[in-house]
């Protein structure tokens, strides 16, 4: 349903107490669509933050009717964000960014030449991280060469959400019902024709990143369990290996006993076995339990995220309304 054909450009804007970061931003992101000369608007999707963000882009928006907002009842997560303000946008082609201004707003024109000249999506890739830890870095690399040798579908390196999506690519994306929503992941899995291009990744304007290494770990992990399956699947082959081993050993043992007679000590190779053998089951345990987690997250098919309020959107004449039918999420019937 392409519902308004005057919108060429949607801007999505997840926030999660980005209250420093607001005036700039609009300052630099409006400056630039207004010298793209096309029809355009902002979403932004106030992710519960707890500061002031919600009453500042209230006030954006009654100054800017391109401005609009779908505000969360609580803090869903950043790749939530980002796909409920999909699940709003009504232009032609879609960008979103982050609202620490890491994602040059300047190179949205650049991503608008190469959508018109006939790609899906255009994604930026960064050239380098400025501002990140080297920690962060390696870290982020091996979890990139990682993913991509177990995903099924090849997830480019070093490409965050910044990227021009066109409106059909959008519409694929909102059909994909899980509630795991690794988008870097979901990006790719969609296809279409796409072209990168390079860009200098800046540190963040003002505050600091929400991410802790906990939940980049947890985030890791969502990506490789969306996204791959051998994780689960090695097991069975580990098992197999030790357990021809363990015959070979066996074989050795009866034959040794039949030559020599019985030996008692043995006390060292007996802990070294059952303990390792303990080790890999409870790892594959594991390894089961966080599928099954995933699993379960999906079954319970609750919805994605819930909007409190919305500003600027058709039919909201009752701004403490409930929004549009699918406000409570995913998009899908
Ligand atoms: N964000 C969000 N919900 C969250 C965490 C972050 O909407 O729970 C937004 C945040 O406001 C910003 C973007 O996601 O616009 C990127 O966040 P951040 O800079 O913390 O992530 P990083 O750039 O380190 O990946
Ligand atoms: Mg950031």
């Amino acid at each position: 349903m392409f519902d308004d054909n005057s919108i060429t450009l949607s801007v999505v804007i997840p926030i999660y107490n980005e209250e420093a970061n607001l005036a700039y931003l609009f300052e630099r992101v409006l400056e630039n669509l207004q010298g793209l000369n096309i029809p355009y608007e902002i979403i932004c999707v106030n992710d519960g933050s707890r500061d002031r963000s919600l009453q500042r882009l209230i006030q954006y928006h009654l100054e800017n009717p391109a401005i609009k907002i779908v505000s969360f009842s609580r803090n869903f997560g950043k790749d939530i964000a980002l796909s409920a303000g999909l699940d709003y946008v009504s232009g032609a082609a879609v960008i979103p960014l982050d609202a620490d201004l890491q994602d040059p707003p300047e190179l949205m024109g650049c991503l608008l030449e190469k959508w018109r000249q006939g790609y899906d999506v255009v994604y930026a890739t960064r050239r380098d991280r400025q501002g990140e830890s080297w920690l962060k870095r390696l870290s982020s690399g091996g979890f990139y060469r990682l993913l991509g040798r177990v995903s099924d579908v090849p997830i480019p390196r070093d490409t965050g959400d910044f990227r021009l999506m066109d409106r059909q690519v959008v519409e694929a994306l909102k059909r994909l019902p899980e509630r795991n929503r690794f988008m870097k992941g979901l990006f790719a899995w969609v296809g279409y024709r796409q072209v990168a291009i390079e860009y200098d990744r800046q540190s963040r304007y003002a505050g600091k990143s929400k991410w802790n290494y906990w939940q980049l770990w947890n985030f890791a992990l969502d990506g490789i369990t969306a996204f791959s399956s051998i994780p689960l699947k090695v097991w069975s082959y580990l098992g197999l290996g030790i357990s021809l081993v363990a015959l070979v050993y066996a074989v050795f043992l009866v034959i040794r006993t039949l030559i020599s007679g019985i030996d008692v000590p043995g006390y060292a190779s007996l802990m070294v076995a059952v303990l390792f053998m303990g080790g890999v089951q409870l790892i594959s345990l594991g390894v089961i339990g966080e599928y099954l987690g995933r699993v379960y997250e999906e079954v319970k098919g609750r919805p994605l995220y819930l909007v409190r309020d919305l500003y600027g959107f058709e039919g909201d004449s009752n701004p403490k309304g409930e929004g549009p039918s699918e406000s409570d999420g995913g998009g899908e019937e």
